[in-house]
């Protein structure tokens, strides 16, 4: 199973574009249950703003747009 956002999450833009490795991917959004600790999936279940720069550990990259 992955993430329920898996589809639809701005990583995989970030990804596709090279901009990103795919640990998050495989730490996170496809990892056993490991999406729940997740800080975007975290913030998406409470309605809460996270901008699409925001990483799965909370940290916001500047760098990725
Ligand atoms: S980054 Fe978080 S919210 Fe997005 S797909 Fe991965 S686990 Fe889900």
């Amino acid at each position: 199973m992955v993430c329920r956002w898996f589809g639809i999450c701005p990583l995989r833009r970030l990804e596709e574009k090279g901009k990103i490795s795919d640990k998050w991917k495989k730490e996170y959004c496809s990892s056993e249950n490991n999406w729940l600790n997740c800080k975007r999936y975290q913030f998406e279940e409470k309605g809460k703003y996270h901008p699409d720069n925001m990483l799965p550990n909370g940290e916001i990259d500047e760098k990725l747009e």
